[in-house]
């Protein structure tokens, strides 16, 4: 069986001022629980060293929404995975749909990025996901598919690796896909990377983000091949995301 992930995505949210919730999150996954799943909190770049101090007594760990391709040089305002690991991070969220549209990061970047993640011995979250208009005419898995082949390296791993399916109209709208579209997206996502990755594949996590809350958490966590939750919003206050906790 795969062993669960609870991550979290500040995005570009939270100064100084929430480092209380971070250790209060920190503190809440203390429990029995997190002998059977992982958690996981992403927060802005500039919170990341104060962060993995404030929780190197938990379970949590602590990790990036981005990580450059190159390890160091001339790349004004980037970050690279080894400064994400030297800051005891372990994991870095790569190809989130606010990226590849923001900063128009195409599916071979993203590739790059998650190679470069695993050069430093982090796991990469890639992320996934169609548009409305995939969605609405119908090409939802066949985006997947392209995603997959050309977004996730070829020395990707169960360990190294966690899938995230993130359909873009989900985030931050309160729309969920139906528990049939979900099925449908994870079980094809799982296929496709057992056909290419083989046991690999069959172990790799697989998470659903969008509109995730404590009140779906639980329904979502049903769904053959979830193996997870990335959240936002619900990600930014402790007694939020421990409620999402508390569903696994
Ligand atoms: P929301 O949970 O705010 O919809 O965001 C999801 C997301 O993009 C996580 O990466």
């Amino acid at each position: 069986t795969i062993r669960p992930l609870l991550a979290g995505n500040w995005k570009m949210n939270g100064t100084r001022a929430s480092l209380d919730q971070i250790k209060a999150i920190g503190d809440g996954v203390k429990t029995p629980l997190s002998d059977k799943i992982d958690t996981l909190l992403c927060p802005p770049a500039t919170l990341l060293y104060v962060a993995t101090a404030l929780c190197d007594d938990s379970p949590l760990a602590i990790g990036a929404q981005d990580c450059h391709q190159q390890v160091s040089g001339p790349h004004t305002g980037d970050i690279s995975a080894e400064m994400i690991a030297d800051c005891f991070g372990t994991h870095v969220i790569v190809g989130h749909s606010e990226r590849r549209r923001n900063h128009a990061e195409s599916d071979m970047l993203v590739r790059a990025k998650a190679h470069a993640a695993h050069e430093a011995g982090l796991t990469a979250i890639i992320c996934l996901g169609e548009t409305a208009y995939e969605h609405n005419s119908g090409q939802t898995l066949d985006v997947l598919k392209r995603e997959l082949a050309s977004s996730v390296p070829d020395d990707s791993t169960a360990e190294s690796t966690v899938i995230a399916y993130e359909p873009v109209w989900a985030i931050g709208s309160g729309l969920i896909p139906t528990r049939e579209n979900i099925e449908e997206a994870h079980g094809f996502i799982r296929s496709e990377l057992v056909e290419r990755f083989g046991n690999g594949g069959a172990g790799m996590r697989i998470l659903y983000g969008g509109s995730v809350s404590g009140a779906n958490a639980r329904d979502l966590l049903d769904i053959p091949n979830v193996n997870g939750l990335l959240v936002g919003g619900q990600s930014l206050k402790a007694v939020d995301f421990l409620a999402i906790y508390a569903a696994f």
